[in-house]
C-alpha cells in the first residue's frame, strides 16, 4: 500500500510533523502549564498577602492608638470619671466607629468612664482584657460579647465579636490608675478583608479565610465550626485536600501586627484546583487544537511535495516506456517540468535515448547494405554456377552439350514416358573411320572435322531436339516425342546432310546412325536402356557398310 515514492515521502513528512508537533506541544505544554499553576499559586499568595499586611497595619495602628490616648495628659490629670474624659472617649468612638465599647475602668477593675455611658460602673476586674491590660499594653483574640451582649444592637445573623485594645493608665509618678480598653466588633475585620480584595479578584472559585493559633476559624463567620481547617503546613507547595471537597490551591500568610502581643492569626486564601488549572486546561486544549491544525497542513504540503516530487519521476517512467514501446523520439528536455535534478536526470536520458536510437538507425542502415551487398553477392555467385553448371555440360571442342547433359535428359525423358508413355526417340552417331581421317589429315583437322559435323548437325534439326557429343566422335540426338518412324527419317536426312557437305580439308565424311524408341520393355530396365538399343542398331548399320542408318528390332535384342 506504501510502496509507492508518492506515499512514502507522504507518511515520512507527515509522521515528522506529527513527532515535531506532538513534541512541541508537550514542551509547550510542559513549561506553559507550570508557568500558569506558579501564576496561580502567586496570584493566591499576593491575595494572601495582600489580606495579612492590611490587616496587620490595622491592628498596629488600633493598639497604637490605644497606647497613645492612654498617655494623654487630660486622663492623667483629670479623674476617671471626668466629662472631659468621656468627651475624649465618645471622640474616639466616633473616629472608629467599629469600636463598640470605648471606656476607662479603675485599678479596681470598675468601669468609670465610657462612651455613650455604657457598662460604667460595672466591674470588669475579671475580664482579660482587664486583668492584662493593667499590666501592660494588650491586644487581646476575638471573643464573643460577654456583657456587652445584651446592651449592644445586633443587626447581623452572627453573634458580636470582639477584639479587645487595652493599655495601662499610667501617671507620671508610675501609679497605675486605671485601664483603657476598646472592644472592636469584627466586622471591622470583615470590612477590611472585603475592602482589600475587590470583588474581581476573588473571582473563580477564590475564598479567604482568617484563622486563628489553633487553626479554628474565624473568618467568615459562615465557615466556623463547619469547616476544619487541614494542615497548611506544605500548602505553599502542593494543593491541600480540604474537608469540604476537593483539591485547593492554598495559601497562607501570618497576620503579624507590629505588637508585642502576637495573636497567631494568619490568613488564608485557596482556589479550586480545576478552577485553578482551568487555564492551563484551556491552554491543552487549544494546544492540541493547534497540533492537529499543523499535522494536517504538514499533511497537506508533505502530499503536494510528495506529488510534485513524485509526478516527473512517473512522467520519466512513461516516456521511457513508450521509447521501449517504439516511440520516435522522447518529448523535448524543455517540456519537461520538476525540480531541477529530475529535469537534469530526464535530460541525460533523454540524451542517452536519442544516441541509442541514432546508433539504431545506423546499425540498420548498415544491416540493410550488408543484406543488399549479401543479395548480389548471392545473385553473383549463382550465375557463376549456372555458368559453371552449364560449362560442365557443354563440350568445349564443339560446343555442344556433352554426355552429363545427356544422361540427365535420357533421365528425364524416361521418367516422363514412364508417367504418361510419350514416346521419344534416340539417335546414335558415329562417325565412320574416323581414325583414317587422323592419321591422314592430322589430328587437328580431326578436330574441325568434328566441329563441322557438330555444325550440321545443328543446322539440320529443331531447336526442340537435343544434340550432345556422347563420346570421341560419336554423338547423340534425343527426339522427344518422336516415333521410331520419324526419328529414323531425321537420321537420314542427317546423313544425307553430313555426307554432302564435308569438313574443310576433308575431301570425304560420312556418319552411321543407329535408331531407337522407348518401348514397354525399358519400363523394367532404366534409362539408359534405350541407348543401348540405339547402340545395336548403331553397330549393324557400321557392319552393313557405314554411312547408312539402321533402327534397333527385335533381332537386335537376340543379338544381344
Ligand atoms: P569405325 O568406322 O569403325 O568407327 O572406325 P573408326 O576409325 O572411326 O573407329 P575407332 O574407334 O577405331 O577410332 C576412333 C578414332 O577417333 C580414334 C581416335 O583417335 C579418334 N578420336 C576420338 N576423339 C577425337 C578427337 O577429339 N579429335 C580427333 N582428332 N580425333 C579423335
Ligand atoms: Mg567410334
Ligand atoms: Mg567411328
Amino acid at each position: 500500500m506504501f510502496s509507492s515514492f508518492r506515499a512514502q515521502l507522504m507518511l515520512a513528512l507527515g509522521g515528522l510533523a506529527l513527532i515535531v508537533s506532538v513534541g512541541l506541544i508537550v514542551y509547550v505544554d510542559q513549561a506553559s502549564s507550570e508557568q500558569l499553576a506558579t501564576a496561580s499559586k502567586n496570584r493566591l499568595a499576593s491575595v494572601s498577602d495582600a489580606i495579612a499586611q492590611t490587616l496587620a497595619t490595622s491592628i498596629t495602628e488600633r493598639k497604637r492608638a490605644i497606647v497613645v490616648l492612654s498617655q494623654a495628659p487630660s486622663l492623667l490629670e483629670k479623674s476617671l470619671d471626668d466629662d472631659a474624659i468621656q468627651g475624649l472617649l465618645e471622640d474616639l468612638q466616633d473616629a472608629y466607629p467599629d469600636y463598640a465599647w470605648v471606656g476607662v475602668a479603675d485599678a479596681k477593675g470598675t468601669v468609670r468612664s465610657a462612651a455613650n455611658d455604657m457598662l460604667e460602673g460595672k466591674s470588669v476586674a475579671n475580664r482579660p482584657w482587664f486583668i492584662e491590660g493593667i499590666k501592660g499594653p494588650h491586644l487581646g483574640d476575638l471573643h464573643e460579647a460577654v456583657l456587652l451582649a445584651q446592651m449592644l444592637p445586633n443587626h447581623s445573623n452572627e453573634p458580636l465579636r470582639f477584639v479587645d485594645f487595652a493599655a495601662p493608665i499610667i501617671d507620671n509618678n508610675g501609679n497605675t490608675l486605671g485601664v483603657l480598653a476598646t472592644h472592636a466588633q469584627w466586622s471591622w475585620v470583615t470590612s477590611l478583608i472585603e475592602s482589600t480584595v475587590s470583588t474581581g479578584s476573588l473571582s473563580d472559585g477564590i475564598e479567604v479565610f482568617v484563622i486563628n493559633s489553633q487553626n479554628e476559624i474565624l473568618y467568615p463567620y459562615a465557615k466556623i465550626g463547619k469547616l476544619t481547617v487541614p494542615d497548611l503546613s506544605g500548602a505553599g507547595q502542593t494543593p491541600v485536600v480540604w474537608a469540604d471537597g476537593g483539591l485547593f490551591l492554598t495559601s497562607t500568610s501570618a497576620v503579624s501586627p507590629n505588637t508585642s502581643t502576637q495573636l497567631g492569626w494568619k490568613v488564608v486564601v485557596r482556589q479550586p484546583v480545576e478552577l485553578a488549572l482551568a487555564p492551563v486546561e484551556q491552554l491543552r486544549k487549544r494546544l492540541a487544537l493547534f497540533g492537529l491544525l499543523v499535522v494536517a497542513i504538514a499533511m497537506l504540503v508533505a502530499y503536494i511535495l510528495a506529488r510534485r516530487t513524485s509526478r516527473p519521476i512517473e512522467r520519466l517512467h512513461r516516456v521511457a516506456r513508450d521509447v521501449l514501446a517504439g516511440a520516435e523520439a522522447p518529448p523535448e528536455p524543455r517540456q519537461f517540468k520538476g525540480p531541477f535534478e529530475i529535469r537534469e536526470l530526464y535530460r541525460a536520458f533523454h540524451d542517452m535515448t536519442l544516441n541509442l536510437l541514432q546508433r539504431k538507425t545506423q546499425l540498420e542502415a548498415v544491416n540493410a547494405s550488408l543484406e543488399q551487398t549479401i543479395n548480389e553477392r548471392t545473385a553473383q555467385l549463382r550465375g557463376a554456377n549456372e555458368h559453371l553448371e552449364q560449362l560442365a555440360r557443354r563440350d568445349s571442342l564443339t560446343g555442344l552439350l556433352n554426355r552429363l547433359a545427356a544422361t540427365e535428359r535420357l533421365k528425364d525423358e524416361f521418367l516422363r514416358y514412364k508417367r504418361n508413355s510419350t514416346p521419344y526417340a534416340v539417335l546414335m552417331l558415329d562417325i565412320d573411320h574416323f581414325k583414317r581421317i587422323n592419321d591422314t589429315y592430322g589430328h587437328h583437322a580431326g578436330d574441325r572435322a568434328l566441329q563441322g559435323c557438330a555444325a550440321v548437325l545443328s543446322a539440320n534439326l529443331r531447336e526442340s531436339d537435343f544434340i550432345a557429343r556422347f563420346g570421341g566422335e560419336e554423338f547423340i540426338v534425343i527426339l522427344p516425342d518422336t516415333s521410331l518412324l520419324s526419328a529414323h527419317e531425321v537420321a537420314v536426312k542427317i546423313c544425307l546432310a553430313i555426307s554432302q557437305t564435308p569438313p574443310a580439308g576433308v575431301d570425304a565424311l560420312t556418319i552411321s546412325v543407329g535408331v531407337a524408341c522407348a518401348r514397354p520393355a525399358h519400363l523394367d530396365k532404366d534409362d539408359m536402356a534405350i541407348v543401348h538399343d540405339a547402340d545395336q542398331a548403331l553397330y549393324r548399320a557400321k557392319a552393313n557398310g557405314r554411312n547408312r542408318v539402321e533402327t534397333y528390332t527385335a533381332n537386335d535384342a537376340l543379338i544381344d
